[in-house]
């Protein structure tokens, strides 16, 4: 979601004359878009805050004129801590939360009056405006239209059509910080993404925290509206798989708790769905689960990855796990790992329990030593890890359609996504980019598979679209500049 939050910083700043810039070297702002979710995430802002500084403080040394870039930190490490933030980095000019981001304009021009007047101070203290509202007005009606630019979406792009959350479960601060939960209408989303696939986009990503409990207003016209009722997430997937030249949907992140047979029942219908899902799981213990406040047990979670491999006995399922919630027994860990040796993941995420500052789970008392934890978190990933390469491994020999979405590291070389999301390597012209092909899968890795392209294979969606850029500043802290 902060990708797509940079994506939209960046449309924002379009009309005052921003453009990306190489690096914060020579850059006029530098905004750090940041996460709060675990201690590690919101630790690495502070150090890059150190970085920048230096950078203003040496752009002021070496011309007295220069008052070095605007520093800004958006997302939701500023939204928790920004009071605190500020006194550790009285140097920076802006610091706003994920809700006020289409407020930019005026917080930089506040900040620019300030430090036009500080300019020539080595050091110089920042502006400090600061916003971390959240706004009666809902930011996407405040935001320009996403740029219909294929240099900029590539082929494959993001989408938030939910925000916020209510659940919350007692380990996480994403209430406290992205707020309540709020779904996009349907229209607004079918219009943005009818733009992105006019500018060359193939597959789309609908994102929320919890992208399955959307509920969009429907809109009121055509055959598919009645006033004042909505669409919900499988209702929405039918109507973007109506767009002409939109080749793949997939969504994240979704709670078990709100699949619904409307859901399970596009995973069988719809082919423009891939067959991956991102079902975290969180515990296979159902005292943590209920300690967790997740409103499932693990048999329900169970006959939920049932329920899909019915309708899709070929869907990759991938999820998120905690190990080390406060109170956490050996035999709670290895609830776990049963869960997961029942499911067999593709792949999955885990995680040490992270204690966050006023989330309930932080302050209870039995908290788990970390050497436990980090002795659990090897046990579980090593399962998970051989279950990803036994994944893989089934590939080879077999036929997969990719996307490619990417450039390979090495001249020649391409990157795409195969249907379950792994990363494919094959060689090819960069002027196949943005385009679907079909492989035979080569080589199975840990993390990749390689292929050949088949060629002769191409039937009518295989015409090249416009050159694609790969996306940028993809890796951790986004840097819009
Ligand atoms: N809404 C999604 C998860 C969003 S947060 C859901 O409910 O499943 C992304 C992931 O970060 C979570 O699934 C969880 O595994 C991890 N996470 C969140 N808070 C954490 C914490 N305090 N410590 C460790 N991991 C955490
Ligand atoms: Fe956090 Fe997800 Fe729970 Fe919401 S449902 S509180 S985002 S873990």
């Amino acid at each position: 979601m902060n990708v797509y939050d940079s994506a939209r910083m960046a449309d924002v700043l379009a009309p005052l004359g921003y453009a990306q810039a190489d690096g914060p070297e020579d850059a006029d702002m530098v905004i750090l878009n940041t996460c709060h979710i675990r201690e590690k995430a919101a630790e690495k802002v502070y150090s890059e805050l150190g970085r920048l500084r230096q950078i203003k403080e040496q752009r002021t040394e070496d011309n007295p004129e220069d008052s070095g870039p605007l520093l800004a930190v958006a997302g939701c490490v500023a939204q928790a801590e920004a009071a605190e933030m500020l006194a550790r980095a009285p140097f920076l000019d802006i610091v706003l939360g994920p809700q006020t981001y289409h407020r930019l304009p005026e917080m930089i021009a506040r900040a620019e009056r300030a430090a036009k007047k500080g300019a020539g101070t080595k050091g110089r203290k920042g502006a400090g405006v600061l916003d971390t509202e959240f706004p009666d007005e809902a930011k996407f009606d405040h935001l320009p239209r996403a740029r219909a630019d294929a240099a900029v979406a590539g082929c494959t792009a993001f989408l938030t059509i939910q925000e916020g959350c209510d659940k919350f479960c007692t380990f996480c601060v994403v209430p406290y910080t992205r707020g309540v939960e709020f779904s996009r209408p349907g229209q607004a989303v079918l219009e943005e993404c009818r733009a992105l696939v006019e500018a060359g986009v193939r597959e789309i990503t609908l994102l929320g925290q919890n992208v399955n409990a959307y509920h969009g207003a429907a809109p009121n016209e055509g055959a598919t509206g009645v006033a004042g009722t909505t669409w919900d997430l499988a209702e929405l997937i039918a109507q973007l798989a109506e767009i002409d030249g939109l080749e793949r949907v997939r969504y994240t992140t979704s709670h078990p708790r709100d699949m619904d047979l409307g859901l399970y029942a596009a995973h069988g219908n719809c082919e423009k769905l891939m067959p991956y899902l991102h079902l975290p799981a969180q515990s296979g213990s159902d005292r943590i689960l209920a300690a967790m406040n997740r409103g499932y047990t693990a048999a329900e979670y169970q006959a939920s990855v049932a329920q899909l491999r019915q309708v899709r006995p070929d869907i990759a399922l991938s999820g998120d796990f905690i190990v080390g919630f406060p109170g956490e027994s050996e035999a709670d860990f290895e609830a776990t790992m049963e869960l997961v040796a029942s499911v067999n993941y593709a792949q999955a995420y885990s995680f040490k329990y992270s204690p966050r500052p006023g989330t309930p789970a932080a302050m209870l008392e039995d908290q788990v030593p970390d050497d436990v934890r980090g002795e659990r978190l090897q046990r579980l990933q090593a399962l998970l890890d051989s279950q990803q390469q036994a994944f893989n491994q089934q590939m080879l020999g077999r036929r997969l359609r990719l996307l490619l979405d990417q450039p390979g590291r090495r001249p020649g070389q391409l990157v795409g996504r195969s249907p379950y999301m792994q990363a494919v390597h094959l060689d090819g012209p960069a002027s196949m980019l943005g385009q679907m092909v079909e492989v035979e899968i080569t080589d199975a890795h840990a993390n990749s598979l390689a292929g050949q392209l088949i060629f002769g294979a191409q039937g009518p969606d295989l015409q090249p679209t416009a050159a694609m850029a790969p996306p940028e500043n993809t890796i951790g802290m986004e840097r819009i500049i």
